[in-house]
């Protein structure tokens, strides 16, 4: 079949990358995306191989026969690669010092895959171990760096007051995505995270306008990730149950003599209210510790819990927090 030339010159774009078609590089590389638009960069050998000899050698096959294809004058390599990847990891060689890559920047998993699959492609350790470093930063692995991020994460957007949950905290399936091929660490905390989050919730649209929830890029989700995440959840659901059970609240006896079972009661009613309501264990056993209120309520009222319950009403609830956290990995098997 012929091709009309004046056709697909209207329904293709054919472009040089802005910043890096450099006039006196050695060699051009073309991607091509989905819709066939062709994006051009020109590069100089000579600091790709810097970098990397197996990027020199993807290049200048020694093989590579003497009739190469030609563009501007000079030989081509096509790459399968995004446009946009490309470009992010080729300034990262050419641009160091201003690399496209934020500290804290929540985003990096999502933004910064395609450039970390050519680092990993192209033996470029130090740039992979960067971006992997950031992204770790998001994930602890102790309760105490969770506790941590969430306080950041709460604290970014307090001080942001036009932006979104999703603006200032990592989204989990593009960690999930990307923990699966590089951090295999990152996935539990990672499935935690989403299983705590409504099955509709959508990257970049808060639920209810509630500017603190936070949303899943859905599309990157397999159903067996979807299906995990939901069995995650009850199970997460059915250890928190077994734990208050266990640890026999209903018989909470005041060594003052005091009427604290009443208020103990009402405590674990809310608490599984709570639990039920947010599918969020670790907040809502953070957010039942005591304080100068009584919960149960909508008007906080004076405690009215001696100072001894409270002392190990929180313990339990710390304790809670503890195992559940160290428990992660049971309820996410296979991951
Ligand atoms: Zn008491």
């Amino acid at each position: 079949m012929s091709v009309d030339f004046e056709d697909c010159e209207a329904c293709i774009n054919i472009t040089n990358d802005q910043e890096l078609y450099f006039p006196d590089g050695n060699l051009v590389i073309l991607t091509r995306d989905e819709a066939g638009n062709h994006t051009y960069f020109r590069v100089h050998q000579s600091i790709l191989s810097k970098h990397s000899q197996a990027l020199s050698d993807h290049m200048f096959p020694s093989s590579s026969p003497n009739s190469r294809e030609i563009h501007d004058g000079v030989p081509l390599v096509e790459f399968q690669e995004d446009a946009r990847d490309l470009n992010i990891f080729l300034k990262f060689l050419y641009e160091p010092f201003a690399a496209p890559l934020q500290r804290g920047d929540p985003d990096i998993a999502f933004k910064m895959f395609g450039a970390l699959k050519l680092a990993d492609k192209f033996l470029i350790e130090p740039l992979k171990d960067t971006i992997l470093s950031y992204v770790r930063e998001d994930w602890p692995q102790t309760l105490q760096g969770w506790d941590e991020r969430e306080a950041l994460y709460a604290r970014r957007l307090k001080n942001s007051p036009k932006s979104i949950m999703d603006d200032v905290a990592p989204e989990p399936a593009s960690v999930i995505r990307l923990a699966r091929i590089f951090e295999p660490q990152l996935l539990i905390p990672a499935f935690y995270h989403l299983s705590r989050l409504p099955v509709n919730a959508v990257y970049g649209q808060p639920v209810q306008g509630s500017r603190s929830s936070r949303g899943v890029r859905t599309h990157l989700l397999s159903v067996e990730d979807r299906e995990k995440a939901m069995v995650g959840r009850e199970r997460m659901l059915r250890w928190f149950t077994d734990r208050l059970e266990a640890a026999s609240l209903d018989t909470w006896q005041c060594s003052g003599g005091e009427a604290c079972h009443v208020h103990i009661f009402w405590r674990v009613a809310v608490l599984h209210r709570s639990v039920i309501r947010s599918v969020d264990v670790l907040t809502t056993l953070r957010s039942m510790r005591s304080h100068k209120v009584e919960r149960g309520t909508s008007q906080p009222v004076e405690d009215v819990v001696c100072p001894d319950c409270n002392a190990r009403w929180d313990q339990l609830l710390a304790d809670a927090r503890r195992d559940f956290f160290d428990s992660l990995s049971t309820f996410f098997p296979n991951l």
